[in-house]
């Protein structure tokens, strides 16, 4: 691709993506406890219209309280919010340093939105103190799953930043690794990113294209056999192949009995 020009396209292309998605009422979308996620307040950090308008409008569809600011400055003056959602390109400063700041004054949870799937970006926001990442453009699904489960987890504070269990199965998101009854599961970073996107929300069908686009690249023109191949030696691993469901023609699911 060329430098330039493609660069510009490649966002144009990556945008598109996200508005659709934002705007369309997948029927995918789990029923939501309206009652239960009006009390979360959601406060959105983006400076990008075409990506925080749609975003806003689904989250309050969702039942969340949102509000959103478009700079550095503000967020860090906004009213408390129970959780943050943080755009790392911000106009007047990089999203890390809101970050630091929010993290030095408050345990708030912060879920980094970054525009690429960028491993230094990554580890340094969860160095930070950010408690999740997602990589845009990702399926709302995914990230009102990722809100829900990561204020599910700084609700009780004996889980905060905690590795998840499923199980016999732990999954610690901060240092990449899983243990199965104790003992470490030597997982690629492909395999872990794909477990990682199915505990999401254990039980919940995640589609192929959801799986391609938050674990491969939402760009990917390679066949989608290669999510049958990692499914594969993910399940050979665990050791315990009905722990990953397939409904043929539609995604994956995580069916471990709690
Ligand atoms: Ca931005």
């Amino acid at each position: 691709m060329a430098p330039g020009g493609g660069k510009d396209s490649a966002k144009a292309a990556h945008l598109a993506i996200w508005h659709e998605r934002l705007c369309s009422d997948d029927p995918r979308l789990v029923p939501v406890d309206r009652e239960r996620w009006a009390r979360v307040r959601v406060l959105v950090v983006e400076d990008d219209d075409a990506i925080g308008e749609p975003l806003v409008a689904g989250l309050k569809r969702e039942g969340f309280d949102v509000a959103r600011v478009r700079t550095a400055a503000a967020a860090l003056v906004a009213p408390a919010a129970d959780l943050v959602l943080l755009d790392l390109g911000l106009p007047d400063g990089h999203g890390f340093e809101v970050c630091r700041q929010l993290r030095a004054r408050s345990s708030v949870p912060i879920i980094i939105v970054t525009a690429r799937d960028d491993e230094i970006d990554r580890v340094a926001g969860l160095e930070l103190g950010a408690d999740d990442y997602v990589v845009k453009p990702f399926g709302f699904r995914e990230l009102v799953a990722r809100i829900r489960a990561v204020s599910r987890r700084t609700a009780t504070p004996a889980a905060a930043s905690g590795p998840q269990r499923i199980g016999e199965l732990e999954i610690d998101r901060r240092s990449h690794r899983v243990y199965l009854a104790g003992e470490e599961v030597a997982l690629t970073p492909k395999e872990f990113d794909l477990l990682a996107v199915l505990a999401v929300d254990p039980g919940a069908m995640v589609t192929r294209r959801d799986i391609l686009a938050e674990v491969w690249d939402p760009h990917w023109y390679g066949t989608s056999k290669t999510v049958d191949v990692h499914i594969a030696s993910l399940r050979k691993k665990l050791g315990n192949p009905d722990w990953i469901e397939t409904s043929r023609g539609v995604g994956f699911r995580l069916a471990i009995h709690q």
